[in-house]
């Protein structure tokens, strides 16, 4: 462990250390941001009414919405010239939603990516490759920070330029990486276009992967493709960025660190907290973030609460399942709801199915239609395209409840694109 006295701290320490952090950010933001201030006084509630944990759920949510509407500063706890980094998400419409950081936020957010980089297998000595975006998306500085304070060498590539990627890891001897799961694929992909074969030609054994929902049966194309030991790391960029929580290699599920977050899962349609195993909306509160504490906040992330303690890898903080999808993501076919996630768990299962798929929605008539598109190996299903989209039908029906269409194509040809793979192509809007 990287940080092993707090990363195995007894329960009943986890939960003094959550109440007096919780009470700290709550006074400091009732006291500095308007938002917060009026948002408690329109319940009847001052900071010293939060006596317990379970009094957290007493306290109003915040949304990204919230933050658009208080764009730049106006959730700001420390005055402006505290604050000495700045990062943005980007939004589908209208204005980005705005992170800012004090030196302490920096210094804490390096210290949560230390311990998930760490228990992914990244050491002193490694070559650290960083695919995802630098600038104002937090992906990459959050790993390359992490990655300089554990003593690796950062090999900074951002994303894009695949074939470059590939080069420089072949040259410098690339040991570990982070990305998003789907670009893995993709520069398997790429790789075997170029002639390089991932596994004999490339020495990348580790990875840490993030920033999109992907199901165990991704993950486990991706560690029999790179022969890869594989991590699934969570975060946002309202939480610091990367680095709330990191699956380990033992259990089941992500540890989230809870001396810097206390998650929740709530209902998303009555708001009401969960009980452990039931699956809802994400919802995260930071204990230490000073230049914006974030009190409740919607990830709009589906995931649930695991029903268990202790972990074989000896932490001992809490876990949450793999993040199954959206909320938003989420789309309806007839009125049943579907997650792209359900569709990819039954595809990833069957070998000969390409790196690539897409889900395809349309109005037929008056009713709505789901296609599946796959690719498959030529050489490993020939005329067997028939078969494979049969099974594909059954099980999908089975898991969906309502009959798809299925389509399998000759590989290459959904189209690429070099970020997050866009899975649903909804033609009905
Ligand atoms: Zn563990």
């Amino acid at each position: 462990m990287w940080n092993p006295r707090v990363e195995s701290l007894d329960k009943e320490s986890i939960g003094h250390l959550q109440l007096k952090r919780l009470r700290e950010s709550l006074k400091r933001a009732y006291e500095n941001i308007q938002f917060y201030n009026s948002a408690l006084r329109a319940r009847g509630l001052a900071p010293d009414d939060i006596k317990t944990l379970d009094d957290l759920k007493r306290l109003p949510m915040i949304s990204k919405d919230d933050l658009r509407k208080n764009y730049p500063y106006g959730l700001l706890a420390v005055p402006r010239e505290e604050c000495v980094r700045v990062h943005a998400s980007s939004g589908t419409t209208g204005k980005p939603t705005l992170v800012l950081y004090t030196s302490e936020d920096i210094r804490n957010w390096s210290e949560i990516m230390c311990r998930c980089l760490f228990m992914s297998g990244l050491r002193r000595g490694d070559v650290f490759q960083v695919t995802p975006g630098y600038g104002l998306f937090t992906g990459g500085l959050g790993f390359h920070y992490g990655g300089e304070a554990i003593g690796a060498m950062v090999v900074p590539t951002g994303t894009g330029n695949t074939e470059r990627q590939i080069r420089l890891m072949q040259d410098l001897g690339t040991t570990m990486i982070a990305g998003i799961a789907s670009y893995a694929l993709h520069m398997a992909e790429v790789a075997s276009e170029m002639g390089i074969d991932v596994r004999r030609d490339l020495k990348a054994r580790k990875g840490i992967f993030g920033a999109e929902a992907w199901s165990d049966s991704m993950m486990k194309k991706i560690s029999e493709l790179w022969e890869m030991d594989c991590h699934d790391i969570y975060g946002m960029s309202e939480m610091y960025g990367p680095g709330v929580g990191c699956s380990c290699s033992r259990g089941e599920g992500l540890h989230i660190w809870e001396d810097h977050f206390i998650v929740e899962v709530v209902d998303p349609s009555t708001d009401e907290p969960l009980e452990p195993e039931e699956e809802g909306e994400v919802v995260l509160t930071s204990l230490t973030k000073t230049a914006m504490p974030m009190l409740r906040f919607r990830t709009r992330d589906i995931s649930r609460i695991l029903d268990v303690r202790s972990c074989d890898c000896g932490r001992t903080h809490k876990r949450i399942a793999r993040v199954k999808g959206r909320c938003d993501d989420a789309f309806s076919i007839n009125g049943v709801k579907v997650f792209p996630g359900q569709v990819e768990y039954v595809l990833m299962k069957h070998p000969e199915v390409g790196m690539n798929y897409q889900l395809v929605v349309e109005k037929v008539g008056a009713l709505d239609q789901l296609t599946v598109m796959v690719e498959a190996d030529p050489s490993k299903i020939g005329p067997q395209a028939q078969s494979l989209e049969s099974a594909l039908f059954r099980e999908l029906r089975s898991v969906l409840g309502f009959q798809p269409k299925v389509r399998v194509l000759p590989p290459m040809s959904i189209e690429r694109r070099e970020g997050k793979a866009k899975r649903v192509l909804d033609l009905r809007k």
